[in-house]
């Protein structure tokens, strides 16, 4: 299309006649792209010299960059003022014939950006797997076919009658249209034979997308199970808000049922047409939870995690993105996956803290799940047996609805709490008597046992005798543990790893203790007391292979007798039938944390690990070990009710005026000196230009040094910022933000900001 439209110069009006492109505005002549670079400022580039693909928003874009291309997005349209005497570059090229992203996308990157703090061009990469971020085309697995020209279509067969396999093909290709290059062997043609047909043009090649989905078919699935009255009510509750934003907290005891609710309620939404994002923690559950959703939804259900391969991942995005799947699965990024027509997000286990990505990009997977979903105006439901004090607070005051599941599903009652009071007790390798006769007559029975110890390798530290020396990191604060498979000593914070000390480095004795317990130390007990069953010892060191941890979990849902044994990766969400004892080693790690969220975290760790207990008929019990059986919180755990302590969690952040009855965000920096990094951060706050009001407006504690100050070699310290209202706490951060992404800032220092920390290591 043609156009025409007066610009005001220099030198007076003059009309321009320029071509006006599809979503160009009119007068404009610049392209704003985000680049993947760390600063906040976005850039604008001349469109591209020569056509190709439209401009459009959310279309990817090669632009160059210094003396680099770079893969960007575009995000808006501008226009050059005439004070602007920059030279702009030209866009390369566009690499998409229609947007990648959608309006949804781009907004919830926008609305990221923002609550985050962080670079728009860099969380815009978050929205495409690997190689799209690399400019790939987005495409599923292409085949190449063959098919005849229209030189090709008049040829007569007879007239190849020399050149029998040429012969071969014209024929096939005149009764078929098309054939596959991969099927011309089967067919017996020989390669020549196409190349001499190619070549006089009798045929072409060209490619067609595989898409790996195959269209809806009505297998007969299984029916759904009968609901109980109270899953009965949530399903109801969660259909009638279709179309509408809602958030449900779907707050259900362990074993209650809350799968099968939102699978229920999910299937009223599949059938008018729409998809379902469900969000779990750990890649670990992707298996039994894609499993349970085929029984019902067949093979438009896909999983989306980092144990994908590329091809896996983009397959899955396109079939998201382009309506062809029903059901995603996904682990934390997923939340950023585009979906054609989704319908409804669940958040499984929402206090789960593997939603929050730690670094760079510090987002909350379900924070941003609920901003999505008001964006595109669908229900949410965040389920857990445990939910975090903020979705709590949030439920009492009414902006969630609350659906509550009070009774096991399979009818099964929750296990019986037993403590074991360590003091003054003999211990076989950190285990009690009480333990160890449960452990054999639940075996006797046939049954299985967890015994859950959150701390991988043998011991956690070791001691020379003779002078004292232990074995510290030497890049951290923090012991290094022993491992012995292969023997080692290992940092599990920084990952240094050394040889075993054959001689002390400070006395040269040989007289060593390992102190305390690990998995693998308690692996080796069991095994030896236990011979006749099987000890599955399951943490991050032996479920390093990406297959292992499911071929375990295939294993115990086997239900033979056996000893499943190991850390967190066992605690959550799981539904062993078989296992009727979980044994904690050590319920008071994690209780003097120095950390306010420390608590919470032990309460639903525990309730978590417990909760695999008796899942299914038969009844379960848990062991707790610990030194302070009347510590009150170790008390509020046998007690068996996470709700009662966590409305005593929230009285007590009320009183000290914490979250969630303030909002957080935190700055870090990190140097290899200390006091660099806290002088950082004091320059900031001192030459940053704050108002009045703004400063007023929020509480500063700090700078601190953080409670692992020396991780990785470097020294790490931290300014809490809290504010009764979060606008007000964004406000100070846009102060903070527009000094530190000043590319004049010192390089020295590493720094970040982190919205809604969660923990503090
Ligand atoms: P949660 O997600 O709350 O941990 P699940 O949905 O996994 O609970 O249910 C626990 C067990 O109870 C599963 O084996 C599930 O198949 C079964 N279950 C759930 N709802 C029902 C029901 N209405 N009738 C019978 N069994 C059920
Ligand atoms: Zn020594
Ligand atoms: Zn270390």
């Amino acid at each position: 299309m043609e156009g025409h439209y007066t610009r005001q110069t220099k030198h007076g009006k003059c009309k321009i006649s320029i071509r006006i492109l599809d979503t160009l505005f009119m007068n404009s002549d610049l392209v704003e792209v985000l680049v993947p670079i760390p600063l906040m400022e976005r850039f604008s580039y001349l469109p591209p010299k020569n056509k190709g693909f439209p401009l459009k928003k959310g279309s990817r874009v090669l632009v160059p960059f210094g003396k680099r291309q770079l893969v960007g997005v575009i995000w808006g349209f501008g226009k050059q003022e005439v004070s602007d005497k920059r030279k702009y570059k030209h866009i390369t090229e566009v690499l998409d014939q229609s947007p990648l992203l959608d309006a949804t996308s781009l907004s919830l990157a926008e609305w990221s950006s923002r609550y985050y703090h962080y670079p728009l061009g860099e969380i815009i990469q978050y929205f495409f797997p690997p190689s799209l971020r690399k400019g790939k085309e987005a495409k599923f697995r292409e085949s190449k076919y063959l098919e005849l020209t229209s030189k090709g279509s008049f040829i007569s067969v007879d007239g190849l009658a020399r050149a029998p396999s040429q012969q071969k093909l014209i024929t096939l290709l005149k009764e078929k249209k098309e054939i596959s290059l991969k099927s011309t062997q089967a067919f017996g043609i020989s390669s020549t034979a196409i190349n001499a047909l190619l070549e006089k043009g009798f045929i072409s090649r060209f490619s067609r997308e595989l898409s790996p989905y195959k269209k809806l078919e009505n297998k007969k699935l299984k029916s759904s199970k009968i609901l109980n009255s109270e899953q009965n009510k949530a399903v109801e509750a969660i259909k009638k808000v279709q179309g509408k934003n809602k958030t449900f907290l779907l707050d259900g005891i362990t074993g209650s049922g809350k799968t099968e609710v939102y699978l229920q309620a999910i299937q009223d939404i599949i059938n008018q047409g729409k998809q379902a994002l469900i969000l779990i923690p750990e890649i670990g559950l992707a298996p039994q939870a894609e499993e349970r959703f085929r029984e019902y939804f067949g093979d438009r259900v896909m999983s989306f995690h980092s144990a994908k391969n590329e091809r896996e991942k983009v397959d899955a995005w396109l079939g998201a993105s382009r309506g062809l799947v029903d059901i995603i699965i996904g682990t934390r990024s997923s939340v950023f996956l585009p979906m054609k027509n989704l319908g409804i997000i669940v958040v499984d286990e929402e206090h789960d803290l593997s939603f929050k990505q730690m670094d760079k990009f510090r987002y909350s997977a379900r924070d941003m799940a609920l901003y999505r979903a008001k964006l595109q105006k669908i229900p949410v439901v965040l389920a857990s047996a445990t939910p975090s004090l903020e979705t709590l607070r949030n439920a009492h005051e009414d902006k969630y609805e609350v659906l509550k599941l009070n009774e096991r599903a399979t009818g099964a009652s929750l296990p019986t709490f037993q403590a074991v009071d360590l003091r003054g007790k003999e211990l076989s390798e950190g285990l009690s008597k009480e333990l160890l006769e449960a452990t054999h007559s639940e075996l006797d029975k046939g049954n299985q046992v967890l015994i859950f110890l959150n701390r991988r390798g043998y011991a956690p530290s070791m001691i020379c005798k003779v002078c004292g020396w232990i074995s510290n990191c030497s890049r951290c604060d923090a012991l290094m543990t022993v491992h012995k498979n292969p023997l080692r000593l290992h940092c599990h914070h920084c990952e240094a790893q050394k040889s075993y000390p054959k001689k002390c480095e400070s006395c040269d004795s040989d007289d060593f203790l390992t102190y305390g317990f690990g998995t693998e130390r308690i692996e080796e007990f069991l095994q030896n007391n236990f011979p006749k069953v099987k000890t599955l010892r399951i943490d991050s060191d032996s479920t390093r292979k990406k297959e292992t941890l499911n071929e375990y979990f295939d294993e115990i849902r086997q239900g033979k007798p056996m000893i499943l044994l190991g850390t967190q990766l066992l605690a959550k969400g799981h539904h062993f039938p078989n296992v009727t004892l979980v044994g904690i080693v050590d319920a008071d790690s994690g209780l003097f944390s120095a950390d306010f969220r420390g608590s919470e975290r032990v309460a639903q760790l525990m309730t978590q690990v417990s909760g695999r207990a008796g899942r299914d008929k038969k009844q379960g019990r848990v062991i707790l070990q610990s030194y302070c059986t009347d510590h009150p919180q170790i008390e509020e755990i046998i007690s068996g009710s996470y709700e009662r302590f966590a409305q005593k969690l929230l009285e007590e952040r009320k009183i000290s005026n914490i979250p969630p009855f303030s909002f957080q965000a935190k700055i870090f920096a990190e140097s290899p000196k200390s006091l660099v990094s806290r002088d950082f951060i004091l320059n900031l706050l001192n030459r940053s230009r704050i108002d009045e009001k703004t400063r007023k407006n929020v509480r500063l504690v700090g700078p601190l040094p953080s409670i692992m100050e020396k991780k990785s070699g470097v020294y790490r310290w931290e300014l809490s910022i809290f504010s009764k209202s979060r606008s007000n706490l964004h406000k100070f951060l846009d102060v903070m933000q527009s000094r530190l992404y000043d590319p004049k800032l010192s390089k020295q220092v590493r720094w970040s900001i982190d919205v809604d920390p969660l923990s503090s290591l």
